[in-house]
């Protein structure tokens, strides 16, 4: 603390990210990181973007990251106006909490979800009203029917992994015609239906992606929003209030050669899905409940071991999984996919652990 902290910062409660444990080989199973590497033609981009002396590093970047913001609009079959790019979703989501979701009326969320969006909430004064998920971590979309002032939820939802189908998005859009409507898809390529398409049917909806998790590019912090060119614009006036240049030049360059391998995308998402399906079945016969889920993590616990005690049992031997000491969900651990190796390392030691 101190006196010349601004006013604002003595009540912040910031966001504690999953630990990045300094540890030769730690399994990393914490932070929903891609186990695979990105594909090699992001590798070859940045060498090219860099060249033999690092000379093109002494120029800003192109301020609107056009041509990635292009290749992305043509992989949706969406326009480049309906694009936005921005230095991690964290970021999109940040800007679109201050472009778009401060009204007078409070905006809603579920109980138990990111818990980025609380601090965005309270960084920006945007007004909250959480709304609690059903006994099985479901979203019921009729609770969000209520005059609001922006309905904002991950699909599939962090960090249970369950998936809304997309008719019930629809449901929400339709329900909410003079509110925006942000899914933020983090999780949607392993498994989940995107709301992508929905885009020209509905001007209030803004879809959030990152190549973070199934693009295996977290490190480079890339991350989009998809919706109507208002609603771009809104995003884009904060932007450029804030810093016209938010995409390094390398960021841009591997953001786009990901979009250009395909196949590599699609190999590597479906390894993570097949690890999955086997990592919740095992945890399952060890006496674990374990969420459905349809992203590249699960969420389970245990009826007879505490999960903060797991968690740390599990840290002792270098395996690093999420506990959040939340209401309601204190009992559970977010598990990442890794993979096989590091998932048969889990399980090993939660043999060990609850036998
Ligand atoms: C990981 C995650 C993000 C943030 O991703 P970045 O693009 O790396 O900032 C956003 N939303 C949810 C729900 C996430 O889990």
């Amino acid at each position: 603390m101190s006196r010349f902290w601004s006013d604002i910062v003595h009540r912040l409660t910031p966001y504690v990210p999953g630990e990045q444990p300094a540890l030769a080989h730690p399994v990393k199973l914490n932070t929903n990181e891609n186990p695979y590497p990105p594909s090699p033609r992001v590798v070859e981009a940045i060498r090219r973007e860099l060249g033999e002396d690092g000379a093109s590093l002494r120029k800003y970047p192109n301020p609107t990251a056009h041509a990635l913001r292009e290749a992305v609009a043509k992989h949706h079959g969406l326009r480049i106006e309906q694009v936005f790019a921005g230095n991690g979703s964290d970021e999109v989501l940040a800007h679109a909490f201050q472009a778009l979701l401060k009204h007078d009326a409070p905006i809603r969320f579920p109980d138990i979800t990111y818990s980025f969006y609380p601090v965005y909430a309270q960084l920006y004064g945007v007004e909250y009203r959480t709304i609690p998920l059903n006994a099985d971590f479901a979203i019921d979309v009729d609770d969000y029917r209520a005059p609001n002032g922006g309905v904002l939820l991950p699909n599939p939802n962090a960090p249970t992994g369950r998936a809304l189908p997309l008719a019930e998005i629809e449901v929400l859009l339709k329900a909410n015609p003079d509110a925006p409507v942000i899914v933020d898809e983090a999780y949607v390529d392993f498994d989940a239906e995107s709301a992508v398409n929905l885009i020209d049917a509905y001007p209030n909806l803004l879809v959030v992606q990152t190549t973070s998790k199934a693009r295996s590019l977290a490190g480079m912090r890339v991350g989009f929003a998809f919706g109507d060119p208002a609603l771009i614009e809104a995003l884009t006036r904060v932007k450029d209030s804030f810093n016209s240049y938010p995409l390094d030049r390398l960021a841009q360059v591997a953001a786009l050669a990901s979009y250009e391998d395909q196949a590599w995308f699609e190999e590597s998402r479906a390894k993570v899905v097949a690890s999955r399906e086997q990592l919740a079945s095992q945890l399952r016969a060890k006496g674990f409940d374990v969420v459905p889920s349809a992203a590249n993590f699960v969420f389970a616990k245990h009826p007879g071991h505490d999960a903060a005690t797991l968690a740390a049992a599990l840290k002792k031997q270098e395996i690093f999984v999420r506990h959040f000491r939340l209401p309601r969900i204190d009992q559970h651990l977010r598990i990442s996919i890794g993979t096989p190796a590091e998932c048969d390392a889990l399980v090993a030691a939660l043999t060990r652990i609850v036998g």
